[in-house]
């Protein structure tokens, strides 16, 4: 179980924080849960070795290489980058500290990690493993969000979410009460694309929950997407949003990452003082971790000239 954090904010909205970035100081958050099952799955099956996809600054790699050692399971990372860029990555020294081993694919390779030849190729050098696709991003991995809402989250009526690939939404959407609005936030310049991922596991699930893609200036009134708090992209900030980050974390104390809940927590302020959720509503965000990412964030944006 993972602690419920009440902000103190001057609107009759109650808001608080789903805490699950607090579970475990390396693997704890969103990634913890997609790897759960699959991880199960793996030694189920006898597999002492698990293998997965990520780029240079990934919390995916991170989480899986410490979720691994701590459960004695082998681990690879295949990375979107050359061996050459290895000691510009915080995220990967501490992955290869952990025991993981990592493959430099290149970004050319790494377009084919979803090839049968490429995996193919990685089972001759590596042999056998169970291969978690980038991201967690796989069924098991929507499964293990099922219990990010448990018994003390069903009184919420909105519940926010950071999206990269709804994978983890997919999972909030699914395991809701059909009174809870599930609110996920892109991240990244999806133009629609992350609704329809969605739709296609709604699908899958054979469940009925609809889903639609909104605008950051639209009521919410269903369970949504909403795109326009990607700040220009995946990976890109401005002074807003990290003029916003500082003062959030002094006045609350918590600590943001740059990527997610930045652009998550953003949206879910602008979106109160906007009124796009009626008063006296009972709102939690999930606060999905990602926190190791910043130092390298920090020092790739040292040197450049924010807008
Ligand atoms: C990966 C990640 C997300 C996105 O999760 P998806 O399931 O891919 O949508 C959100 N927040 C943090 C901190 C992450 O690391």
């Amino acid at each position: 179980m993972y602690p419920i954090h009440q902000l103190n904010i001057k609107t009759s909205i109650l808001l608080d924080i789903a805490r699950i970035d607090l579970i475990h100081p390396e693997y704890g958050g969103n990634k913890l849960f997609k790897l759960e099952l699959n991880v199960a799955e793996a030694i189920k099956n006898k597999h002492s070795c698990i293998l997965t996809f990520g780029g240079l600054h990934s919390n995916h790699i991170f989480s899986t290489s410490a979720y691994c050692r701590e459960l004695r399971l082998k681990s690879i990372g295949v990375i979107r980058a050359y061996a050459e860029n290895f000691l510009t990555s915080p995220t990967l020294f501490a992955a290869q500290s952990n025991g993981m081993q990592l493959e430099f694919a290149g970004k050319s390779n790494y377009k084919l990690k979803n090839e049968q030849s490429f995996i193919n190729e990685l089972k001759e050098k590596y042999g056998d493993f169970y291969l978690i696709p980038e991201g967690g991003a796989n069924k098991l991995g929507v499964e293990g969000c099922f219990t990010i809402l448990n018994e003390n989250t069903k009184h919420y009526d909105y519940i926010f979410c950071a999206c990269g690939t709804a994978t983890t939404y997919t999972g909030l959407l699914l395991s809701a009460e059909d009174h809870q609005k599930i609110v996920g936030i892109s991240v990244l310049n999806d133009k629609g694309s992350l609704c329809e991922t969605v739709k296609k596991w709604l699908i899958k699930f054979n469940s009925t929950k609809q889903v639609s893609s909104l605008t950051n200036s639209d009521f919410i009134n269903s369970n949504c997407i909403i795109s326009g708090y990607e700040q220009g992209g995946y990976a890109k900030t401005n002074k807003t949003l990290i003029n916003f980050k500082q003062s959030f974390e002094e006045k609350h104390q918590i600590k943001l990452d740059y990527i997610y809940t930045s652009k998550l927590f953003y949206a879910v302020f602008d979106i109160i003082e906007k009124k796009h959720i009626p008063s006296n509503c009972k709102v939690l965000i999930v606060h999905s971790g990602g926190t190791q990412g910043n130092k390298a964030f920090e020092e790739k944006i040292k040197n450049t000239a924010l807008k």
